[in-house]
């Protein structure tokens, strides 16, 4: 297994208190280093380049946010209620080797490396084509299908998102592009408010609004009918995933209850699919999970379920 990771990601500061925190990065990587069974090759994540970013974001917009990196300090991105999405003097780094990774795992994926996994910040789930929100900027997981629509002509990649808030940024670039599956299991009602079953795209999006306190079997047989099941008749060519551990029962975020095991068999599933479809190739991104022993136990089933 391929790990795409850099040291710049941890320099991003959100302030005091603040959930997205450098110690969620440092947890799972500690984590992947203790896995025995697994032979995993750590890379260092490059920076982004303006061309791919701009198969997503617009550069202006890009451009836009760089421009308000403060020479120290902090500066909000977004208005109140959640003026949570901060720049930090380190920003541009984080954002663009988050990014980066991605790009760099889709030319390895396509050198027949099968499983690549991005632990990376910011995250980018939240991030629309020209809005940064909730702690993302770029959309990280959508550059790189993109990204690998464009340099290797795959016509059909599904994105998976099991982070316990919906992907709205994600939805929003896709919405009207029948040759991107976007399917998302997340808490509903939760921010980002977005992700209810009937914003169905071009039959493409399929959302799987899941009620605060469920568990993991319940959770598990509302994600295969509603994500798994219709992402299996798209017959993706390759499979990203936008891997949030929030929907964790220790998260304080949300009030999804699933356990670390949980995440074995949602990624088993997921695999499944990959080797019935995408000749087994997955590239997953860290999104979201907050706290840090879910994510060190979370990440390790992750990754077992993932090995080849
Ligand atoms: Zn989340």
């Amino acid at each position: 297994m391929l790990v795409y990771s850099h040291a710049d990601c941890l320099l991003k500061d959100n302030g005091f208190n603040h959930p997205e925190r450098k110690e969620r990065l440092d947890s799972i990587l500690e984590s992947i280093k203790q896995i025995k069974d697994i032979k995993i090759n750590f890379k260092e994540a490059p920076l982004a380049d303006m061309d791919s970013i701009s198969l997503v974001h617009p550069k202006k917009h890009i451009e836009k946010i760089f421009s308000n990196i403060p020479k120290s300090g902090l500066i909000g991105v977004e208005k109140e209620p959640y003026a949570d999405t901060m720049l930090c003097s380190n920003s541009k780094k984080a954002i663009l080797r988050s990014c980066g990774a991605g790009i760099a795992a889709a030319d390895d994926l396509m050198n027949n490396n099968k499983r690549i996994f991005c632990a990376i910040r910011p995250p980018g789930h939240h991030a629309e084509t020209t809005k940064a929100m909730g702690f993302c900027f770029i959309n990280n997981i959508a550059v790189t299908a993109r990204y690998l629509q464009k340099k290797y002509k795959i016509n059909k990649v599904a994105i998976i998102d099991f982070d316990v808030h919906h992907g709205n940024g994600t939805q929003e670039i896709f919405y009207n592009d029948e040759t991107v599956a976007y399917g998302s299991s997340h808490e509903f009602p939760l921010f980002p408010g977005t992700g209810s079953e009937e914003e169905t795209g071009v039959g493409n999006i399929f959302n799987a609004p899941i009620k605060s306190g469920m568990k993991g079997k319940e959770f598990l047989k509302v994600f295969e009918q509603k994500v798994l099941n219709p992402i299996n008749k798209f017959k993706p060519e390759i499979i990203l995933i936008s891997a949030g551990f929030d929907a964790h029962t220790r998260d304080p975020l949300a009030n999804i209850n699933l356990e670390s095991k949980d995440y074995y068999e949602i990624t088993k599933k997921i695999v499944d699919l990959a080797n019935i479809h995408s000749k087994g190739r997955i590239i997953s991104f860290l999104e979201g999970g907050y706290d840090l022993l879910a994510l060190s136990e979370s990440i390790e089933e992750h990754f077992l379920a993932l090995k080849i």
